[in-house]
């Protein structure tokens, strides 16, 4: 088993008023066999949760830690996270022109590896991954995310997923933007990775609709850049009947 443990994390963004902070002490503790999800109003911090962990340079960690087995994460650079086993996502949000998806995969598998995979097995590797999410073969040969759809964006992601196989994965808005038919085709790619065991996933949503195909052992209600509230799986049906408002409503009382 291995724990990322996110504990009293602060983190600020530079804006044109001066620094806000965004993230208020988030503590929050993912073992790998567990899926959790992350569920809060727009605009509570969940995504700055994400980018944080994943590294990007424009949230500043103002206090906290967040660890690998004990081991730093925030002092190790994008690249080292990636091998350390933490997968995000939203790592490469990005356009990139004239990278093809082909080479872009196999490029952070060989950055992950340490050594490029082997040529024919991964090539069927990439297909078949592809396949799952149905996406064309014709896709691998695409710029990255170059005029992507937001369900091809969503798919390449969840593809990606299944052929890195880290040990945790940091799943930012994966169903917004999909139909029904995708919704279940990236959860089945979801599913399928944490069935593989000693995997663990965060998966941040402000829906419950992907909850029914991805069952979280755990979910967190995230206001107000910190986590409102913990329970299982019964928590996001309260969610779905009642709404954020009564956290919301706690959070913006005068203290
Ligand atoms: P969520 O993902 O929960 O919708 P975000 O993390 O995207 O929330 O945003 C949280 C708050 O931080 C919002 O008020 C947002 O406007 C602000 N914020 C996030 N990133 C930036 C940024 N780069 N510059 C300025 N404000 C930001
Ligand atoms: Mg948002
Ligand atoms: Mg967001």
């Amino acid at each position: 088993m291995t724990t990322l443990d996110i504990k009293d994390l602060h983190v600020s963004v530079a804006t044109e008023d001066g620094d806000k902070e965004i993230l208020r002490g988030v503590d929050l503790t993912v073992n790998t066999g567990e899926v959790h999800a992350i569920m809060g109003p727009n605009g509570s911090g969940k995504s700055t949760l994400a980018y944080s962990i994943a590294g990007h340079p424009k949230y500043t960690i103002t206090k906290g830690s967040v660890t690998l087995d004990g081991q730093d994460i925030l002092s190790m650079t994008v690249d080292e996270r990636a091998r350390a086993g933490l997968f995000l996502a939203m790592q490469y949000p990005v356009e990139v022109p004239g990278v093809s998806v082909a080479n872009f995969l196999r490029t952070a598998k060989t950055a992950i590896d340490g050594e490029a995979p082997k040529l024919r097995t991964w090539v069927k590797d990439v297909n078949s991954a592809l396949e799952r999410m149905t996406l064309d073969p014709s896709f691998a040969q695409r710029s990255v995310n170059e005029g992507f759809s937001g369900g091809e964006k969503k798919r390449h992601e969840i593809a990606q997923l299944e052929l890195l196989n880290p040990k945790f994965a940091v799943l930012d808005e994966t169903d917004s933007g999909l139909d029904i038919d995708a919704l279940r085709v990236v959860s089945d790619g979801v599913n399928r990775y944490t069935a593989q065991g000693d995997r663990g996933v965060l998966l941040i949503t402000h829906y419950t609709r992907i909850l029914q195909y991805i069952k979280p052992d755990f979910v967190h209600v995230f206001v107000a850049g910190r986590v409102a509230e913990q329970g299982g799986r019964e928590l996001a049906d309260q969610l779905e009947a009642e709404g954020y408002d009564k956290y919301t409503r706690r959070s913006d009382a005068p203290a």
